[in-house]
């Protein structure tokens, strides 16, 4: 006689097993912590010590430490690395303290210009303006190209244009105004006169005015607990611009780069040599294409093909594993950055 059995227990120990399993997943997962980080610039360029009071350093530090920690709030809530770096840029963006949004440099006919750029990581997608006179928080809008035009690189009024299309509020050039980028300006202008002898052109002045005169931008690279990397940078370009000059802040490759596949990079300094030397995205090419850390290739690019020929400044970098890294060839890069196995870290001056 057949016996017969019921297929009920079986069933009922299967079930058991795989919630155990599923329950051990969960755990483990919960266990395998997915690595977060962020890292922010603020310029780079001749910041002297000994010219710094001691109230500034306490105040550009503490604006540097709240900036980081909002983005990496974001980023320890579950959000996305793009909205990180725009949350900590804005309030960089909103400090006069930094050569971006309030507190951008003068252009040479007393205006401001502002360029940004953001990359996303995931899909190299790209936005960026450049030479908007209008927009109270830039990176804002070159997030909106990325997002909501089928282009990558808008300027001028075509790009305010764009952004009044878009609910932007269009703002009054003088807000960007402040007594010390003024100061600056006519200083810079003084110098420049000075230069301007004999045969010397313009732009031979300007390419002998001292670097703090062309410095200043922030930045901010991230990664996110989904494994994407983006990178944001923003910038009122150099004290005295003119002719609609544009740097290498709003230049995919140049100013700002982001893969997956590599590192997530935002650079600061003299412009000019950051787009001819593709600076960003050639540190990125060095990690995915030479196997090198991000470390080895930033050193490389700001201190071996850079520095020798004059090129000053510095980058941020962040890589798909959380490390970060942020070499620079000047005296110093307003910097900081918190990982998910690092505390916040803020630095000014090469030592600190
Ligand atoms: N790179 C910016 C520019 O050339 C300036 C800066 O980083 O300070 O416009």
């Amino acid at each position: 006689m057949k016996q017969r059995y019921s297929l009920v227990p079986i069933l009922g120990l299967c079930l058991t097993i795989s919630s155990h399993a599923y329950a051990k997943n969960a755990e483990e997962n919960k266990l395998a912590v997915k690595p977060i980080a962020i890292a922010i610039h603020g310029g780079a360029g001749t910041i002297e010590k000994s010219r710094f009071s001691k109230e500034q350093d306490v105040a550009y530090r503490a604006k540097l430490k709240e900036a980081v920690e909002a983005g990496y709030a974001v980023l320890e809530a579950g959000g996305e690395s793009l909205d990180a770096i725009t949350t900590a840029i804005n309030v960089l963006e909103d400090s006069p303290f930094f050569n971006a949004g309030k507190g951008a440099v003068y252009t040479y006919d007393e205006e401001h210009e502002l360029d940004a750029s953001i990359m996303d990581g995931r899909d190299r997608q790209a936005g960026a303006i450049a030479g908007v006179k209008h927009i109270k928080n830039p990176i804002n809008l070159a997030r909106k190209v990325m997002t909501d035009s089928v282009h990558v690189l808008l300027s001028g009024e075509g790009a305010e244009d764009f952004a009044k299309r878009q609910g932007f509020d269009l703002i009054d050039n003088h807000y960007f105004d402040t007594p010390h980028r003024l100061e600056a300006l006519k200083s810079a202008k003084q110098k420049l006169e000075a230069k301007k002898s004999g045969t010397k052109s313009y732009q031979a002045a300007h390419q002998a005015l001292p670097s703090q005169y062309k410095m200043g931008t922030v930045g901010a690279v991230a990664l996110d607990q989904h494994g994407n990397l983006a990178a944001g940078t923003s910038t009122g370009g150099m004290t005295a611009k003119r002719f609609g000059r544009i740097g290498d802040s709003p230049v995919i490759g140049a100013g700002t780069f982001a893969d997956n596949r590599s590192c997530a990079v935002s650079a600061t300094g003299h412009g000019e040599y950051f787009i001819r030397y593709s600076v960003a995205s050639d540190i990125c090419a060095r990690v995915q294409y030479q196997n090198k850390s991000i470390t080895q290739a930033g050193n490389e690019v700001i201190h071996d093909v850079l520095a020798p020929i004059g090129g000053t400044g510095g980058v941020i970098i962040v890589d798909a594993k959380g490390n970060i890294s942020m070499p620079f060839n000047t005296k110093g890069m307003y910097r900081a950055s918190k990982s998910s196995t690092q505390n916040t870290y803020v630095g000014i001056f090469k030592k600190d």
